[in-house]
């Protein structure tokens, strides 16, 4: 244990730190203002990841700066490829935890290369849904918003190089966003900034098993974000069984909450739905389903994900034909309705699978 806290960094981030903090901190060192403005671009919108890469800054500058603050709140621990060229990240935190965060490569209808980054907003997760690789392994703690941000700066330093960019976050790795709601809007308004990586907000999605207080203030603290909701049963007695924050929010209080947010904003919900064969996926359960969703008209998108299996995950993947019945069954009646097959399997990058697999 000894060896393991002599490595943690007790250094501050510079990642985190805002433009006038940086602009004390060069005047208290003596330095021109603009020193601070040079920085601050490099650190947001150049993406850097090391005090190397600011050559406009001198040298002695740099070295002063290395010895007070570390650049980033993440340190990468291990950077795993998939066949599909999907790429997951084991990322250290400065207290020694561990959080995974996965980049997908995809196109858009267009043709247009899509590049979405998948963050984590906790260390585990305390809901402890049972078919959840993420939620079976229990919950550390919450992610501070410059190490949710740092996670999408850190592949868009890598696409930036490769000449490409990161074009969608989507909040589905590890934790539940709406149980850490300050780190994770801290997080959007860093992502879209202007002066920074300036994404538009409707290229951001928050997946949420359904905080249904929260839920209810979205719009006032995500804005034009996407939401989505991870529904994956369509009656308490299931939904309990699956995913045991239920008991505490029940479906029709999740309904409502979501039928509210559509009503008043408008804008296109999608409901994540996890096929697992045998429990979620018969047809009877598909009709309650339709039951379930139909008042949302054209509002209501579901994304069917076929189970993506873990060690000590206890149930079974529902197969092309069934998933393929059961996403026929929603559409036959009137719901908008497609199947995901997840991506970078092989590293165990998928839904669900992260903190699965660890090397190093
Ligand atoms: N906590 C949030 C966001 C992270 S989970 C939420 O639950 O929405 C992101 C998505 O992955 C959720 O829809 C979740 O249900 C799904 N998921 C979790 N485990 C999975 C697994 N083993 N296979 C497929 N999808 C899974
Ligand atoms: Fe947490 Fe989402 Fe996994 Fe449920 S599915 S345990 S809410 S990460």
């Amino acid at each position: 244990m000894p060896a393991r806290l002599a490595l943690l960094d007790s250094r501050p981030a510079l990642s985190d730190l805002d433009g006038t903090t940086l602009e004390h901190w060069a005047e208290t060192n003596g330095q021109p203002r603009y020193r601070a403005r040079q920085l601050y671009s490099a650190l947001h919108r150049r993406y850097v990841q090391s005090l190397d890469e600011v050559t406009e800054l001198p040298v002695a500058l740099r070295s002063a700066l290395v010895q007070d603050y570390r650049v980033r709140t993440l340190e990468t621990r291990v950077h795993l490829r998939s066949s599909d060229r999907s790429e997951k990240v084991l990322f250290g935190l400065a207290d020694g935890q561990t959080v995974e965060t996965v980049l997908i490569r995809g196109r858009n209808a267009g043709g247009t290369r899509r590049n979405t980054v998948c963050v984590s907003s906790q260390v585990g997760c305390p809901a402890g849904c049972t078919f959840c690789a993420t939620g079976l392994s229990g919950f550390g703690r919450n992610l501070t918003g410059s190490e949710i941000a740092d996670q999408v700066i850190y592949f868009a330093h890598q696409l930036a190089l490769e000449g490409d960019r990161v074009t969608n976050v989507v909040y589905m790795g590890m934790g539940e966003p709406l149980l850490n709601v300050g780190a994770v809007s801290a997080s959007v308004e860093r992502l879209t900034d202007a002066k920074g990586i300036n994404l538009g907000r409707r290229s951001i999605t928050i997946s949420t098993v359904g905080i249904v207080p929260q839920l209810r203030r979205f719009s006032e603290w995500a804005g034009q974000t996407n939401l989505a909701v991870s529904l994956h049963a369509p009656n308490d007695e299931l939904r309990s069984r699956l995913v045991p924050y239920n008991r505490h929010f029940p479906i029709a209080d999740l309904i409502a909450a979501v039928r509210d947010y559509t009503d008043e904003t408008r804008r296109r919900v999608s409901f994540e739905y996890v096929l697992l064969h045998g429990v979620n996926d018969s047809m009877e359960i598909g009709r309650g389903l339709v039951a379930l969703l139909k008042p949302f008209g054209g509002y209501a998108h579901v994304n069917l994900i076929p189970w993506n299996p873990f060690r000590d995950g206890h149930f079974v993947r529902s197969e092309g034909p069934d998933a393929d019945a059961f996403a026929g069954l929603l559409r036959a009646g009137g719901l908008r309705a497609t199947i995901r097959y997840s991506r970078g399997l092989d590293i165990s990058a998928a839904c669900g699978q992260l903190r699965e697999r660890r090397s190093g």
